[in-house]
C-alpha cells in the first residue's frame, strides 16, 4: 500500500486507478468466499452433533450381600439386575450431555437383624441427569435360624394388617415432619404412606420397633432427604404376629409388684405350693388369693409347665413367685451331675419362657439335697417349717388347724397345689391367721421386707 500511495504520488495515472479496483475486488471476494465456507463449516457442525448419539460416560456399582439365604440372594439379584438394565437402557437413549454431570448406578447393601430375623436393606440409586438421583431402595427378610424367607405379608396378624401399618406410618411420617419442621406435601403423603405393599418395601425390625425407610421423592419432594420412621412394637399389637413384636410378649407378662410398705409391722407367713401347676387346684387358688391380699410361692415340676402355661402365666403376673421343684421329681441327690444339670435346667427354662423371669428358688423334692445340689444349681434352696401333711392328710379342717397351730413370723408353710383339702385348707387358715394381723407373702416379699440377702450356699427353712 505504501507502495502504491507512493507511486499516486509521484504519478497519477488512469492505470493506478484500474489496478486499485481490480485489487479491492480480489479481496472482496476472498472475504465473502471465506466467510461463507466459515458459515458451511459451522453448519455441517451443528448438523454432526444432532445426528450422531453422543458418547456418553457412566460408572455402575454393585454391591452383593454377603448372606447364605440362596432365595433371597436370587431375588436380590433379579431385582438390582432389572434396575441396572434400565439405567444402561436410559444411557444408551440419552441425546444430550450436560457438562459436569457424572452418571452412575449404585447398589450397596445393610443387614441388620433382631432375635433370629435377618433385614437385608438394599440401597440401590442410579443418576441419569437433572436435579436429582432416583431411588429403589427394597428390604428382604429371612429367618437366621429356619432360614425361611420372610415375605412382606408374613409379618401381619390378619387382611388388616397392611392398612393398619399404612395409618400408623401416616401418623408417624406426620409427626416426623412437625418436629423437624418440614414441609409436607399432604397429597404425596397419604399416596406415599397409603396400604400398598410396595409403600413399605423398605421396613426393618429394630430392637424395639419397626423402621420404615421412605426414599426421597415417597412423601417428600425429591429434593429431600430420605425419611425413616421408628414405629414402637406396642403400637403393632395385633397387626404384626406375635413372633416379630420383640420384647412385647415380656410386655405383656409384666407382673404386679405389691406396694410392701403395707406389710411393716405385720406378721408375715409365705405359703407355698409344690408339684403343680395344675389347671384346676392353682386357677382356684389364684382366684382366692385376693380375698385375703395374699400372695404365695409356686414350686413347678417342669414336666408339669407347658400343659398348664396360662395357669403359671397368670400366677406369676398376679404377684406370686414361681419357683423350681426339678423337672421329673426326682430326688436330686441321687442323680449324676448331668442329669442334676437337666432337671434343675430344664425347668428353669420352661419358667422363663413363660414368664419371661428366670427363677432363683429351688425347692428340692422330698427335701432332699446336699451341696452338690447348692454348688450346681446356685440356685437359693427353701425348705419349710410348716408341714401340713396335707397330701395324707386330704382333710381341710386338719389342714388348716396344723397351719393355725404353727403359725409364726417369718414361717414356711409347705402345701401341694394338687388336691381341693389342700386350697381350701390354706384358705380356711389365711382367714384366721388374716385377723390375727398375718400378712401372706412370697418368699422375695419376706426377704425384702426383712432385710434377708439370701445366699445360695445356705438353704431356708424360715426368716425367722
Ligand atoms: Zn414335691
Amino acid at each position: 500500500m505504501m507502495e502504491n500511495r507512493g507511486k499516486s504520488q509521484i504519478n497519477k495515472n488512469k492505470t493506478f486507478v484500474v489496478l486499485l479496483a481490480v485489487v479491492t475486488v480480489v479481496f472482496l471476494t476472498i472475504y465473502v468466499v471465506s466467510d461463507f465456507l466459515k458459515v458451511g463449516y459451522e453448519r455441517k457442525l451443528l448438523e454432526e452433533q444432532t445426528t450422531s448419539p453422543p458418547k456418553v460416560e457412566y460408572h455402575t456399582n454393585i454391591d452383593w450381600p454377603a448372606i447364605e439365604n440362596e432365595e433371597i440372594l436370587k431375588e436380590i439379584s433379579d431385582y438390582v439386575e432389572s434396575k441396572r438394565d434400565d439405567f444402561l437402557e436410559k444411557m444408551k437413549a440419552k441425546t444430550t450431555i450436560t457438562p459436569g454431570e457424572k452418571y452412575d448406578f449404585l447398589a450397596k447393601y445393610e443387614c441388620k437383624s433382631v432375635n433370629d430375623i435377618e433385614s437385608v436393606h438394599m440401597l440401590v440409586s442410579e443418576y441419569i441427569g437433572g436435579a436429582n438421583r432416583n431411588y429403589y431402595d427394597r428390604t428382604y427378610h429371612y429367618n437366621k435360624k429356619t432360614n425361611k424367607k420372610i415375605n412382606f405379608s408374613d409379618f401381619f396378624e390378619d387382611e388388616e394388617g397392611l392398612k393398619k401399618l399404612a395409618s400408623l406410618s401416616y401418623h408417624y411420617v406426620s409427626e416426623f415432619a412437625n418436629k423437624n419442621e418440614k414441609q409436607l406435601n399432604e397429597e404425596k403423603l397419604k399416596a406415599g404412606t397409603s396400604a400398598a405393599a410396595e409403600n413399605f418395601s423398605n421396613i426393618s425390625l429394630n430392637e424395639e420397633g419397626i423402621e420404615v425407610l421412605f426414599v426421597p421423592g415417597q412423601v417428600t419432594e425429591k429434593t429431600e432427604d430420605e425419611i425413616k420412621v421408628k414405629i414402637p412394637y406396642k403400637e403393632l399389637i395385633g397387626v404384626f404376629k406375635k413372633e416379630y413384636l420383640n420384647g412385647v410378649k415380656k410386655e405383656e407378662n409384666v407382673q404386679q409388684k405389691r406396694d410392701l410398705k403395707q406389710f411393716e409391722g405385720k406378721k408375715l407367713i409365705a405359703f407355698t405350693f409344690d408339684d403343680g401347676p395344675s389347671s384346676s387346684h392353682t386357677n382356684r387358688l389364684l382366684n382366692e388369693l385376693d380375698k385375703y391380699n395374699a400372695r404365695v410361692t409356686f414350686f413347678v415340676v417342669g414336666s408339669r409347665v407347658d400343659k398348664n402355661k396360662e395357669t403359671l402365666l397368670k400366677a406369676y403376673k398376679q404377684g406370686n413367685q414361681i419357683g423350681n421343684h426339678s423337672y421329673s421329681h426326682k430326688n436330686l441327690t441321687k442323680l449324676s451331675e448331668k442329669d442334676l444339670n437337666k432337671e434343675i435346667g430344664e425347668t428353669n427354662k420352661k419358667i422363663e419362657n413363660v414368664t419371661g423371669e428366670k427363677a432363683t428358688l429351688l425347692r428340692p423334692p422330698y427335701g432332699s439335697f446336699n451341696d452338690k445340689v447348692k454348688k450346681l444349681s446356685k440356685m437359693n434352696i427353701i425348705m419349710w417349717n410348716i408341714d401340713t401333711l396335707d397330701w395324707k392328710y386330704r382333710d381341710k379342717e386338719k389342714i388348716a388347724n396344723n397351719i393355725l397351730k404353727n403359725a409364726s413370723d417369718g414361717a414356711i408353710v409347705l402345701l401341694h397345689d394338687l388336691y381341693d383339702t389342700s386350697i381350701d385348707g390354706a384358705l380356711i387358715a389365711m382367714k384366721k391367721l388374716e385377723k390375727e394381723g398375718y400378712a401372706f407373702v412370697t418368699i422375695d416379699e419376706m426377704c425384702e421386707l426383712k432385710g434377708v440377702k439370701m445366699d445360695f450356699k445356705k438353704s431356708y427353712n424360715s426368716f425367722k
